[in-house]
């Protein structure tokens, strides 16, 4: 192809670059050459003033000189190349009837004007841009010097002499000048032109060198129009070097050039194709990220079509999209970190760019400023998209807030599971995602979160902790037009990070005014220290707990734990209440508030509350009638030891010694033991075995002897003493002398030796048995 334009001009588009470009050449010499020839004209003028006699006037000759001064000024302006050659055909024109005004009235004028009609053709001639401006100005400037310098009547010897000077010596030679320069002026182009094409083509492929792939994405990136979307994809063929190596250099090279033919055949010539070097290739696009994604995967699936020796081609991509501002080498370090991915991962793939944590909140944060929604977000390869999950108080029986939670989908929308999503992939930043999780949450809530309504946003500790981040989400939190009062960050407490660290990031936090929440309390490595000393507003246990047991019991620990949190000044949530069961043991245990399927699911959209309000309603009732009932049980059961015990007590005042005192309440069935205390809580004398007593507590041999030990601090005791003369009945507790579930029965009795506390310690760890209903 390069060779055949060297020799002809046949392409017209070639042919206009070449004019053009010869216009540019031709311009600065023309301006000069005609600027002299006004001067030149002037002292012809001034000359023709000398030899005096009839004239035109000089006003007629001087206006001819301030015409052509014109005409030399309108030399640079002149855009196109047909204005060019008109300029010069209109100035010849000017200069032969300013020369003829001139000669009017002299002896011999063709004498007087004889240099002037064969040196200005002669140095016109190469100036002239094409043959038909050459042509054109050449004959109207002789036809004009015709008309105009030979009508007086003369020696006619002298006028066929100039006139034969002109024809045999200023035609052709001005002939062979404007061919001549033109040829010349050609040829330079189009070697021009053929090196530059050289020095922007890679040889083997044919395709766009680094250089000019360089340069022209330059340009395109300058100019572009500031909306206008550019993406560039970089893609490296897959173990390459084997091929060379196990096959030869030849084959290596056929492969790059069939490659470079796929990218040919696949892109469109609006694309920048290019090699960039060894078996590297870049194309530049107009289009958005999601557009060249998916012509990558198609150059992919192109590439992997190509056969080599020991089975088919492929090639790793990565693709990123150009921002406001980036150099074309940023845009390309870019795609390359995402091509590096896809080697990582495993070759034959595509992958896009990672987005810059700081910039991708910045960029959705200015987004939320403005009144566009942000629901998605570009995420390597999926769209970022949050889901919310209401949370209820269960006192209140109404919507308290909601829990953002973070969902990838596909182009199409069709979601992408978890574990694709949150899956450590090579070289990726969890922190990078878990912040523009954050931008996109309160980017969805800003409409539809209801004005009296919390949002809990889950934040892992590296992020909790990165210095300026509480800084940051205030300002995009403000941003948005929500209040940080209304936010509640959810520390994933089982993943690690220094408790010194988060309990002063959690001030800062505060200071902005956040809630903190830890979350999964309960589950995995969950450390009551770490709670105590970070301090949250909020606690959420996980689900688990709801389903837990205490050890030998039937009876769930969530109650206790509520109460020790309550305690510490801390709210709780339970998560994953899942069934009807699981609601009433969260309205029984005194939580706060709850999540999970049976109270909703996680939704695009914040929904309003259905009849949610009802189940809460519902449980409450239950618990309300299963309370009485299970009070009731509890002292049908308790009551015989209750009468018994005042029997025993009776005997003991009438002076019966303990044994026969307790001989009838100690062949009870339950009877652990019946026992007194004195007035500090020490026993007094042996106690009474009755019928469940065993002496192999095994476990808890050490401590099963309980002459030594002071009992005042237990309930059992500091309640009999508070109601004396009553025979008061425990909570069941774990007793140290059976390791066993226990219930004490006791009664505060004043003997006159002093006041004591006599009981009976009831075995409660038989299937069944009814407990007390709350704490
Ligand atoms: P990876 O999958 O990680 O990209 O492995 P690779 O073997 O493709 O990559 P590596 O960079 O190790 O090898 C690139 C090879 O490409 C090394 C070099 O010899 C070969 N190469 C570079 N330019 C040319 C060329 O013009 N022709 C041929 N035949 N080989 C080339
Ligand atoms: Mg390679
Ligand atoms: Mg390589």
């Amino acid at each position: 192809m390069l060779s055949n334009s060297t020799q002809h001009l046949s392409d017209s588009g070639l042919r206009d670059r070449f004019h053009r470009r010869s216009l540019e050449h031709q311009r600065p010499l023309s301006t000069v050459t005609m600027a002299f020839t006004v001067v030149a004209f002037l002292c012809f003028v001034g000359a023709r003033n000398l030899v005096g006699g009839p004239a035109a006037p000089l006003a007629y000759r001087l206006t001819c000189a301030l015409v052509l001064a014109l005409l030399v000024l309108a030399i640079p302006r002149a855009r196109t190349i047909w204005l060019f050659g008109a300029i010069g055909i209109v100035y010849l024109q000017v200069l032969v009837a300013g020369m003829a005004l001139n000669v009017a009235g002299v002896e011999a004028p063709l004498l007087w004007v004889l240099p002037a009609l064969a040196v200005i053709p002669i140095c016109a001639a190469p100036l002239w841009l094409t043959p038909t401006h050459f042509f054109t100005g050449t004959v109207l400037f002789y036809a004009a010097a015709l008309a105009l310098l030979s009508g007086e009547p003369r020696p006619h010897d002298v006028n066929v002499v100039v006139w034969m000077w002109i024809a045999a010596i200023g035609m052709p030679t001005s002939a062979v000048f404007h061919f001549g320069f033109y040829r010349f002026r050609r040829n330079h182009f189009l070697l021009e032109s053929q090196l530059a094409q050289l020095a922007a083509t890679d040889p083997l492929t044919g395709l766009q060198n680094r250089r000019a792939f360089v340069k022209q994405a330059e340009r395109r990136l300058d100019g572009g129009a500031p909306d206008e979307r550019i993406s560039a994809i970089f893609l490296d063929i897959d173990s390459f070097k084997s091929l060379n190596d196990r096959f030869g250099h030849a084959v290596g090279d056929h492969a790059l050039y069939q490659v470079a033919q796929v990218l040919m055949e696949e892109t469109s010539a609006e694309d920048s194709v290019s090699r960039i070097g060894g078996e590297e290739f870049a194309v530049l696009r107009r289009d958005g990220l999601a557009g060249a994604l998916h012509l990558a995967e198609r150059l992919r699936g192109a590439i992997a079509a190509i056969e080599r020796p020991d089975g088919h081609l492929t090639a790793s991509f990565g693709v990123a999209e150009h921002r406001r501002g980036e150099s074309i080498m940023v845009l390309l370090d870019r795609a390359d970190e995402a091509l590096l991915r896809a080697k990582h991962s495993g070759r034959n793939r595509v992958c896009a760019e990672r987005a810059l944590p700081l910039e991708a909140l910045q960029l959705l944060g200015d987004d939320f400023a403005a009144d566009g929604e942000v629901r998605r977000h570009r995420w390597e390869e999926y769209y970022l998209t949050s889901h919310f999950q209401p949370l209820y108080s269960l006192s209140h029986q109404k919507q308290v807030g909601f829990e953002a939670l973070l969902r990838g989908e596909q182009d199409d929308g069709t979601l992408v599971p978890p574990v694709v999503l949150f899956a450590p992939k090579p070289s990726s930043d969890e922190g990078a995602l878990d912040r523009a999780s954050h931008a996109v949450h309160l980017g969805n809530a800003r409409k539809s979160l209801p004005a009296d309504a919390w949002l809990f946003l889950n934040i892992l500790p590296a992020t909790f902790i990165a210095e300026g981040y509480a800084d940051q989400l205030a300002k995009i939190v403000r941003a948005v037009g929500l209040d940080p009062e209304r936010v509640i960050l959810e520390i994933l407490e089982s993943h690690g990070g220094s408790v010194d660290d988060m309990s002063r990031a959690a001030a800062l936090y505060r200071e902005h005014g956040f809630l903190i929440a830890v979350d999964d309390f309960g589950a995995g490595q969950s450390n009551l220290d770490r709670l105590l000393r970070i301090r949250p507003d909020i606690v959420k246990l996980d689900g688990e707990l709801i389903r837990a047991t205490s050890h030998g019991t039937e009876q769930p620990i969530l109650p206790k734990l509520v109460s020790l949190l309550h305690q510490a000044g801390m709210l709780v949530v339970v998560e994953g209440v899942e069934t009807t069961e699981e609601l009433i043991l969260a309205v029984e245990s005194n939580v706060d508030f709850a999540q999970g399927y049976l109270l909703g699911r996680p939704a695009a959209e914040i929904a309003p509350p259905e009849s949610v309000h009802r189940r809460i309603d519902d449980a409450f009732d239950v618990i309300a009638q299963g309370r009485a009932h299970q009070h009731a049980l509890f002292e049908s059961e308790v009551e015989p030891y209750r009468v018994g015990l005042r029997a025993a007590a009776d005997s003991l005042l009438a002076g019966v010694v303990m044994d026969d005192a307790f001989a009838a309440l100690s062949r009870f069935e339950r009877c652990i033991s019946c026992f007194i205390l004195d007035d500090s809580g020490r026993q007094v004398g042996p106690e009474v075995p009755g019928p469940a007593h065993n002496s192999k507590g095994a476990s808890l041999h050490p401590v099963a002897n309980p002459r030594d030990a002071r009992w005042d601090h237990r309930p059992y005791f500091r309640n009999a003493v508070l109601l004396p003369g009553v025979a008061v009945a425990s909570n069941p507790y774990l007793s140290l002398a059976s390791g066993r579930p226990c219930v004490a029965v006791t009664l505060a009795v004043q003997f006159a030796a002093g006041r004591s506390v006599i009981g009976v310690e009831l075995d409660w760890s038989a299937l069944g048995l009814p407990w007390p209903a709350g704490d």
